[in-house]
C-alpha cells in the first residue's frame, strides 16, 4: 500500500485512488520568463519520482503541468509587473521570451531524464476556460468586480485556510501589507481573478475581451481552469513546491471548490525548499544556480538528480558543490560497479522488498538508495544485482542499463591500441607498450596486466 504525507491533513495516509485504471496527477509548472533554477528543478524531480512510483505500483498516470505564459506577477500576489513582460514591449517579444524559456525548460527535464509530463498546458491557450470559471463564480456570487479588477470574495468560502492551517486573521495580516488601492476591495485577502487593462495595466501586451472588459487573468485561475479541463472536478494528486502553498494552492482550492462544488484534489504533496548557503537562493547574490551552471562546471546532469534522490523531498537540502562532488562521485563509484556486471538475470528477491517498502513510505529515497547500496555489497551474483538494479532504475532514473550496455561496447580507436600494445609486448618494447597504456587510459580505459592476460574496464 502507497502512503503519502497529504498537506492537507497534514498526515501520512494510505493513497486510495478515484479509479484504478488512471491517476490524475497535476503539478504547477514554471513561468516562463527566466531559465529555472535548481530548486524548480528539485520540484520538478520530486514530481518525476512521485509518477514513477505510482508506475511502479501498476498505475497508469496522467500527469498535467502548466506553463504560466501570463499573469503571475512578480509579487506572487496580486502587485507588480505580469513576470512575463518585464523586458518585452511587443507581442513578438512577448512570444520569443515564453517559447526560449519554454524550450529551455524542457530541455533541463530531459537532461535530468524526468518523465515528460502527458500534457503541458499554456495559460495562454486557455483562456475561454477561465473566463468561464470566472462567470461561474459570479454566478454564485462569489466574485465581484471593481473598475480595476474581479475578485474572488474569500469570505464567501469558509475552508480558505484548510490548506496552510493558519488563522485567516493572520493569512489577512501579509495581505494588508501590500500596496492595496482599489477602494472596492471588500477583503485584503481577496484575490485577483481578471485584471482589467486599464490603470498601471493599461499597456499589458496580452489581452483579451472577457464580459468584464478587456484584460488578462490572474495567476491562480489558469490551474483551477486547466486541472479541470485535463483531469476533472476531483482528482487524485497535486503536487508543488512548498513555497506554493500560499497563496497559489489555497486560491486554487478556494476557486476550484467553489466554481465546482466539489472537492478539488484528495491529496496534496508539497517538496521542500533547495538553499544555497543555508538561505533561499536569490540572483542578487549569485546563489541563483541554474541546470547550466552546473553543466558549465563539469557535472552531469545525473549527479544533480543523485544529490536529489539521497534527501526526503519534505526535508530542506542545503546545495553546495562540494555535496554534488560528492553525489558526482557516488555516480561514477555505481556505474564503476555495474560496468563489469554480468548480464542480468533472476533477482534479488529480498532487496527488492525493501526497496519497494521505501519507495511506498512516502518516497523515501534516501533508504531506497542505501538499499540499492546494499545490494551491490552483498552477496548476490552480479547477474541479479544488474537486474535488481534495472527494476530500481525505474524510480532512480539513472540510466543504469544505458550505461551497462555502453561499458560492454569498445570504441574501435580503444581495440586498435589494445592490439598494438599486445604487439609491442611480444616484442618487449616495454617503452611502446607503456605509451600505448596512457593512450588507452586517456581514451577512458583502464588496462591491467593479469596473470591470464589484460584486463579492460571503463573509466567513470
Ligand atoms: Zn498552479
Amino acid at each position: 500500500m502507497l502512503k503519502f504525507y497529504n498537506s492537507l491533513t497534514r498526515k501520512i495516509e494510505d493513497f486510495k485512488p478515484i479509479s484504478e485504471d488512471k491517476i490524475g496527477l497535476y503539478t504547477c509548472g514554471p513561468t516562463v520568463y527566466n531559465y529555472a533554477h535548481i530548486g524548480n528543478l528539485r520540484t520538478m524531480l520530486m514530481a518525476d519520482l512521485l509518477r514513477r512510483t505510482l508506475e511502479y505500483n501498476g498505475f497508469k498516470v496522467n500527469h498535467v503541468m502548466n506553463i504560466t505564459d501570463v499573469g503571475h506577477l512578480t509579487s506572487d500576489g496580486d502587485t507588480g509587473e505580469d513576470k512575463l513582460e518585464k523586458n518585452a514591449h511587443t507581442l513578438d517579444e512577448v512570444q520569443e521570451v515564453i517559447k526560449k524559456y519554454t524550450d529551455s525548460f524542457v530541455s533541463d527535464l530531459t537532461a535530468l531524464n524526468i518523465e515528460p509530463p502527458s500534457r503541458m498546458p499554456k495559460a495562454s491557450e486557455h483562456i475561454a476556460q477561465q473566463i468561464e470559471m470566472i462567470r461561474t463564480l459570479f454566478e454564485k456570487d462569489i466574485a465581484y468586480e471593481s473598475d480595476d479588477a474581479v475578485y474572488f470574495d474569500v469570505a464567501k468560502f469558509p475552508e480558505y485556510n484548510k490548506l496552510t492551517g493558519q488563522k485567516l486573521e493572520d493569512m489577512m495580516l501579509g495581505a494588508r501589507q501590500e500596496v492595496v488601492k482599489d477602494p472596492k476591495k471588500r477583503n485584503p485577502v481577496d484575490f485577483v481573478l481578471w485584471f482589467k487593462t486599464v490603470g498601471r495595466y493599461k499597456n499589458h501586451i496580452q489581452r483579451w475581451i472577457s464580459p468584464w472588459g478587456e484584460g488578462f487573468p490572474g495567476w491562480h485561475i489558469e490551474c483551477s481552469a486547466m486541472s479541470k479541463k485535463y483531469l476533472g472536478d476531483t482528482f487524485d494528486i497535486h503536487a508543488a513546491g512548498i513555497d506554493l502553498k500560499f497563496p497559489h494552492n489555497t486560491n486554487e482550492i478556494a476557486q476550484s471548490e467553489s466554481a465546482n462544488g466539489k472537492k478539488f484534489a484528495n491529496y496534496w504533496l508539497h517538496g521542500e525548499h533547495l538553499l544555497v548557503n543555508e538561505g533561499k537562493m536569490a540572483k542578487s547574490d549569485g546563489t541563483l544556480i541554474t541546470l547550466q551552471d552546473v553543466i558549465d562546471k563539469g557535472f552531469s546532469p545525473l549527479a544533480f538528480r543523485y544529490l536529489i534522490l539521497t534527501s526526503h523531498y519534505r526535508s530542506k537540502l542545503n546545495f553546495s558543490w562540494e555535496s554534488l562532488q560528492a553525489a558526482q562521485n557516488a555516480l561514477n563509484n555505481l556505474y564503476q560497479e555495474i560496468s563489469t556486471f554480468d548480464p542480468a538475470k533472476g533477482s534479488a528477491k529480498s532487496f527488492e522488498t525493501e526497496f519497494a517498502n521505501a519507495i511506498a513510505n512516502d518516497l523515501d529515497m534516501p533508504r531506497a538508495i542505501a538499499t540499492m547500496w546494499d545490494l551491490i555489497k552483498s552477496e548476490e551474483t552480479t547477474s541479479a544485482k544488474l537486474a535488481t538494479l534495472i527494476k530500481f532504475d525505474e524510480i532512480f532514473g539513472l540510466k543504469i542499463k544505458d550505461v551497462w550496455t555502453a561499458a560492454k561496447v569498445l570504441p574501435e580507436t580503444v581495440t586498435k591500441l589494445v592490439e598494438e600494445r599486445e604487439i609491442a609486448r611480444k616484442e618487449k618494447d616495454f617503452k611502446k607498450s607503456d605509451a600505448l597504456r596512457q593512450a588507452i587510459e586517456s581514451n577512458g580505459y583502464i588496462l591491467e596486466d593479469t596473470v591470464d592476460g589484460y584486463k579492460l574496464k571503463k573509466k567513470f
